[in-house]
């Protein structure tokens, strides 16, 4: 029988080569949906990696995610990070909600029709601040209604289903917050703004209005602080950081390219760029080997019987994943602007095989991605209450 893991990443590979990689571009510059490459994904049933064997998913754990963001990334970085939130989603889903009859119907069937979830979390008022709602949970016997002003939902256009937060009920306070699926049949989506930016232009993340009803088995039990510190803040900093992890090789691989192609030119000496290849290609081995190492932490800690529970929720495990999304996004910023320099003109031309525009523009957006000043506050405030190491 195939290995799931070596299936999986020679699929990605095999899509971001030949299908992510030659659309990226008019991805980018059009600010389009990577349609084919996600609907690529889907034929190879990857949208359901993460779900458990047992209900037919490809059961990969967090090891394997954050590989398949890394190698789609070095591609099409859109395509990573829509494939990179989707998983997020199932796995707040496949570990909070196997309780749930509802819930596991729902990860059957988003095996066998390949369903695509976006993330409605951020709110007008709130801003990047996830354990903050305004909106709320409305209960009208067995069913709920529930309104939300969104300030950006990537791919909502494109989606299938939409995860999201809100407080518990109109009288909860804006922490006490509810995980909410919403199925396209029972929300409207009210684009108002639009998604022209920078980088990151094929997430089609504008902002939205949303207005659903549904029935109140679409509401996770578990309490939302608990799926967040547990399940979508370490899932979203990895594969996130995963997802830049990609740009970053993407970057460097074409600096090494372009120092190739300087040597030769010249048979016998050493460029003078080939010292800052050898430079950068250590920093990059450094946000490689940070990735990794707190991906596999979490991938262990989720695999103990009471799935890691304690520690996840431990400030020190929350500093932990938090200093990865800051160190790695500006990391990130800081090894694509070095490639650049490397390549000179020919890496700040947009029509050259060594062009760095697009990775540089695409990186600017992991600092924003919450920004990193809100998540250095929260840290500032745990460090000085943390009393182990
Ligand atoms: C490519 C991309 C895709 C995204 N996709 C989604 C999505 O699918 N769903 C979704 O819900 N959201 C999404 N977001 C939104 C994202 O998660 C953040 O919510 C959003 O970028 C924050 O918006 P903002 O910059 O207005 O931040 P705000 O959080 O409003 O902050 C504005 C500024 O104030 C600073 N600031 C805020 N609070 C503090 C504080 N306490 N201390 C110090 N400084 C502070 C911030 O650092 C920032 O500089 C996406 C963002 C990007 C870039």
């Amino acid at each position: 029988m195939a290995n799931p893991q070596t299936s999986s990443t020679s699929a990605a590979a095999r899509i971001g080569l030949e299908i992510a990689a030659p659309n990226s571009t008019s991805v980018d510059r059009e600010a389009r949906f990577p349609r084919e490459a996600i609907d690529a994904l889907k034929a190879e049933r990857l949208l359901s990696a993460y779900v458990p064997p047992e209900l037919g998913g490809g059961g990969l754990g967090m090891i394997e995610l954050s590989q398949l963001c890394e190698i789609l990334a070095q591609h099409c970085s859109s395509t990573a990070m829509v494939f990179a939130m989707h998983q997020i989603q199932v796995a707040c889903i496949a570990r909070h909600g196997l309780g749930s009859p509802f819930f596991k119907r729902y990860l059957t069937d988003l095996v066998e029709k390949q369903y695509l979830i976006a993330s409605v979390t951020s709110e007008a008022g709130v801003g990047g601040e996830m354990r903050t709602s305004v909106c709320a949970v409305e209960h009208q016997g067995d069913r709920f209604k529930l309104d939300k002003d969104a300030t950006t939902i990537s791919y909502g256009a494109h989606a299938d289903d939409l995860l999201v937060t809100a407080r518990r009920a109109p009288e909860a306070a804006p922490s006490d917050q509810s995980l909410v699926l919403l199925s396209k049949a029972e929300y409207s989506l009210e684009q108002n703004g639009a998604w022209d930016t920078l980088g990151m232009r094929g997430t089609c993340s504008p902002p939205f209005k949303l207005r659903s009803s549904g029935s109140s088995e679409r509401i996770l039990s578990v309490p939302f602080a608990e799926i967040a510190s547990n399940t979508m803040v370490p899932f979203s900093h990895i594969l996130w950081a995963s997802c830049w992890l990609g740009i970053a090789t993407a970057a460097v691989s074409k600096a090494r390219s372009f120092v190739r192609m300087q040597a030769r030119s010249k048979p016998g000496t050493t460029p003078p760029t080939a010292i800052r290849l050898a430079e950068v290609s250590g920093t990059l081995q450094m946000m490689r080997a940070n990735v990794h190492d707190v991906a596999e932490e979490c991938e262990k800690l989720m695999a103990q019987p009471d799935a890691g529970a304690d520690v996840l929720s431990s400030m020190s495990f929350a500093l932990k994943m938090n200093n990865l999304k800051v160190a790695t996004s500006q990391v990130l910023v800081d090894i694509v602007q070095r490639c650049l320099l490397i390549c000179g003109i020919m890496g700040y031309k947009n029509d050259s095989k060594v062009s760095i525009g697009q990775h540089l523009r695409d990186g600017l957006s992991a600092a924003l991605m919450v920004g990193n000043d809100r998540i250095y506050a929260t840290n500032a405030s745990m460090l000085l209450v943390l009393k182990e190491d």
